[in-house]
């Protein structure tokens, strides 16, 4: 695999195309942007770890029965992955109330709700990624009722599977982010990534956050965070 031009520069990683048509490398970086990149940091080996436990999850998934965008790790921070087109969403995921629902809704963080959400919020930086329902995604033709339906599915089987798979860990997932894109032939498939960047991660026991959360709050032990749940995951 040859790798080409960047084709892409985002906040948290960058894409180049490759000697295969249908094939991108991820590059994943230690920058760190949030509240829709207003705070700027750097998280020392983020891309490294980011990039590993996503891909060690996508796999997971893979074996799960759902399909992702992974092909291989091609080293501790980069990843060739099959080109998708994105469907515009960020697919949210929440088990105990936490974030932007709390905020939102006056819930404490930390509140157990009656079962599952799943959010959608549009993706677009200058509108700051607003919230939308399935009504809005028909009727802007982002996404097809039969796509949602997929969508939805796999969301909930990917949250079955990580939830019990960290609780194990002594893991609580508060909530996620998911993206999928399509394939060539329009085939659905799980892309970007799954990490302390894009979840939310309680210790069971001690309810510490570990996660992004540290970097957005000015917590202290950022990288600490990010290398436990390495830890936890992985084993190194
Ligand atoms: N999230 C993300 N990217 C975004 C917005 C949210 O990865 O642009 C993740 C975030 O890490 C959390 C979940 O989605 O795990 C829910 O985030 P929320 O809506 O509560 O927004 P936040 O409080 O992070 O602004």
């Amino acid at each position: 695999m040859e790798k080409r031009e960047m084709l892409y520069e985002g906040k948290a990683k960058r894409v180049y195309a490759t000697d295969r048509s249908d094939q991108l490398l991820v590059s994943y970086k230690d920058d760190a942007t949030a509240f829709n990149g207003l705070k700027k940091g750097q998280i020392a080996g983020k891309g490294a770890i980011n990039n590993r436990m996503t891909n060690f999850l996508m796999k997971k998934l893979e074996q799960q029965g759902i399909p992702t965008h992974l092909v291989e790790e091609v080293s501790d921070t980069d990843t060739l992955v099959k080109r998708v087109t994105i469907v515009p969403l960020e697919v949210i995921v929440r088990n105990i109330a936490a974030g932007s629902l709390s905020k939102r809704l006056g819930l404490p963080e930390g509140t157990p709700m009656g079962h599952t959400v799943l959010e959608y919020c549009y993706k677009d930086d200058a509108l700051g990624d607003p919230m939308v329902n399935e009504y809005h995604i028909a009727a802007m033709g982002w996404a097809s009722e039969e796509e949602m339906r997929l969508i939805a599915d796999y969301a909930l089987r990917i949250n079955d599977f990580l939830r019990s798979y960290l609780k194990d860990l002594g893991v609580d997932l508060i909530d996620f982010k998911l993206e999928f894109g399509r394939l060539m032939d329009g085939t659905i498939v799980l892309a970007d990534e799954i990490s302390p960047d894009t979840c939310r991660f309680w210790d069971s026991k001690t309810g510490e956050k570990l996660d992004k959360d540290r970097f957005r709050r000015d917590l202290g032990g950022v990288e600490d965070a990010y290398r436990e749940m390495m830890k936890r995951l992985m084993g190194a």
